[in-house]
């Protein structure tokens, strides 16, 4: 048996060995925008063709078709088409912008792997995504062709989780590790099982919201064994729930896996209260999704244009606290650029401490005070 089983980028992530009864994901793989050139098929005006074109040589292009089919081509500023056309604004790039802006080079002991807290790593399984999202925070990681997976590649990693018994949580990232083959994926879960300080798995994905047809009873299986599975998905806008992906999210819930999602706060997609609302109400309500984070941008290059400011952000949020229930609401999070980890923004309703009297701002917005009232030590 070859150990390699990477996806060339420049074809299609079928991979020869997918059985011939499942072929609905290929199809939408093939179908869609996987090179520069491709982006010619689509029903852009010349001038946005041309700046497209240009701007795509700062990130890879991959969009599944049925991702593509969800974008309005009748408005410029429509949000899913925001997430994956190139734009020529990717190419002002900022002073201060950074390649590796939540410092996962720093914290690699052994290539592919980040570890920053004790309980958990990073494993980068694969460097190719099913779509590529322009706003990406790992877009410079994602740039190098041939770092799809590889049984040796990895192996210095799974090492490292061995030799590491602090470490409980593994988090398959990259690169979206749905994109490769179940054959791949059966082998990566069985090497983390076996490994007996590791009590979950999780999954970082976009699949789900990009390509769902990808979600077959195969790749569920894949996924199940002894560890908890968490597969966190990356949906942005309630645009991106339709039939598909309800359907495939559903085969995630009912395979057993615990659903969360993280979302990009990404200006003008899905900086307005209501977008944000009906977002985080569809993903729980429709695909029994819990809201986990809301990321405020991070500084990767060229994305000024998609960046709100953190009184925004604050502001959006302390609306959704008010609007949405507690399961409903996400945590507003800055992954802070020194690799100080993930760190909550707000909203924070503590406004002043005098001795054992707390000042505190009620969801009503009246401030109240909360005195402490605790036993002897
Ligand atoms: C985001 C991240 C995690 C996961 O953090 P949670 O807060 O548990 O979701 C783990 N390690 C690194 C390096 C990360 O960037
Ligand atoms: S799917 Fe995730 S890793 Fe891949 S391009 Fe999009 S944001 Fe980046």
């Amino acid at each position: 048996m070859t150990s390699h089983l990477d996806i060339p980028d420049a074809s299609s992530m079928a991979a020869d060995d997918e059985p011939a009864y499942d072929t609905t994901w290929q199809g939408d793989v093939r179908a869609g925008v996987r090179q520069v050139r491709d982006l010619d098929s689509l029903p852009l005006l010349p001038a946005e063709r041309a700046a497209a074109q240009a701007a795509a040589t700062r990130h890879k292009v991959r969009i599944p078709k049925a991702y593509l089919d969800l974008i309005d081509w009748s408005d410029p500023a429509d949000p899913i088409r925001l997430q994956v056309i190139p734009s020529p604004d990717e190419l002002a790039e900022q002073e201060g912008e950074l390649d590796d802006p939540i410092a996962d080079h720093a914290f690699s002991p052994v290539p592919r792997l980040t570890h920053r807290h004790a309980d958990r790593v990073l494993l980068f399984a694969t460097y190719q995504c099913a779509v590529y999202c322009r706003f990406c925070f790992r877009k410079e990681s994602l740039t190098s062709i041939g770092r799809g997976f590889s049984r040796e590649a990895l192996e210095p990693a799974f090492a490292y989780i061995e030799a590491h018994r602090e470490i409980r949580e593994v988090i398959l990232t990259g690169g979206d590790p749905l994109s490769l083959p179940d054959k791949a994926l059966v082998e990566i879960r069985a090497r983390i099982e076996a490994v007996a300080h590791v009590r979950l798995l999780r999954i970082h994905t976009r699949v789900p919201v990009a390509l769902p047809s990808r979600v077959t009873s195969g790749l569920v299986r894949s996924l199940q064994g002894r560890l908890m599975v968490t597969v966190v998905t990356h949906f942005n806008h309630a645009r991106e729930i339709t039939p598909a992906t309800e359907e495939a999210c559903r085969a995630l819930r009912q395979g057993g896996f615990v659903l969360l999602n993280q979302s990009v706060l990404l200006k003008g997609v899905n900086d307005t209260v209501e977008v944000l609302e009906e977002l985080c109400r569809e993903l729980m309500y429709r695909l029994g999704i819990k809201p986990y984070y809301l990321h405020h941008g991070d500084l990767a290059r060229g994305m000024a244009h998609r960046r709100t400011t953190i009184a925004e952000g604050r502001a959006l949020v302390s609306a959704l606290r008010a609007r949405l229930s507690g399961i409903c609401n996400p945590v507003y999070v800055l992954d802070l650029p020194d690799g100080g980890g993930k760190v909550p923004l707000g909203p924070c309703y503590v406004e002043a401490q005098d001795g054992d009297a707390w000042r505190i701002r009620g969801q009503d917005g009246e401030l109240r005070t909360y005195t402490e009232l605790v036993g002897d030590p």
